[in-house]
């Protein structure tokens, strides 16, 4: 069923768009019949549930965490994320470059921005990011690589409203790659895209989608 699935989601990407399957909240079993069927990009949204299941699970899983994180909780991911998609602030990226060199490493991030119409949606606007980018501080971070952005539509259904979040996301890429990392070849991501709108975020740009339900079945 999850391998039906994931070819058909396969068979509508273009390829040069990742795919991230999002196993939040789903068992282990579920994981591993993706794995068989060739999934090796999974995203988590809960920093303890990332690390359980990282350390039983295959050691060539590509670990992703896409959701909101408490500095105080960078600590149980930064072994094993190898993409964490959810940077909204100076404070946050410092924790996760202290938490990079405590394990020896450089943890590759996406700057997260605010493109929905909902008050809930966490995420930097275009000048926070800037003034993030522009920051002594930032410039000191070693551990860490802005390899890119991401962000969350809204949950509706207006096709033109979502495509205009896409495009929002898009344009904001193109300015800081201009801006700030003209000669950074890393800089290349640009995530959005979810089960229910994934195919409007790859006509507007987008070079990762994270999608959950349209593989693992509905959460509760
Ligand atoms: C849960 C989640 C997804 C996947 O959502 P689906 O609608 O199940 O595809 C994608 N991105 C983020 C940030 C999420 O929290």
């Amino acid at each position: 069923m999850i391998k039906e699935k994931l070819a058909a989601i396969k068979k509508n990407i273009p390829p040069n768009v990742t795919l991230v399957a999002v196993s939040k909240t789903k068992p282990n079993e579920l994981i591993e019949e993706a794995y068989n069927s060739g999934q090796r990009i999974f995203g988590e949204n809960k920093a303890q549930e990332l690390k359980n299941k990282a350390e039983v699970l295959p050691k060539d899983i590509e670990w992703h965490f896409i959701g909101h994180i408490q500095r105080n909780k960078v600590k149980y991911i930064a072994p094993y994320s190898s993409l964490i998609h959810s940077i909204d602030s100076i404070k946050l990226l410092a924790e996760v470059n202290k938490q990079g060199l405590k394990n020896n490493r450089i943890i590759n991030c996406l700057l997260q921005f605010y493109i929905a119409t909902e008050e809930t949606k966490f995420g930097l606007s275009l000048e926070e990011a800037e003034e993030l980018l522009t920051s002594s501080e930032f410039l000191n971070l070693k551990n860490i690589k802005i390899v890119g952005v991401m962000g969350m539509a809204s949950f509706i259904n207006n096709e033109e409203q979502l495509r205009n979040e896409f495009i929002r996301l898009k344009y904001i890429f193109t300015q800081l790659s201009n801006n700030f990392f003209k000669h950074t070849e890393t800089f290349q991501t640009i995530s959005m895209g979810m089960s229910g709108d994934y195919k409007i975020a790859i006509e507007e740009g987008s070079t990762m989608i994270r999608v959950g339900s349209a593989i693992f079945g509905n959460r509760n």
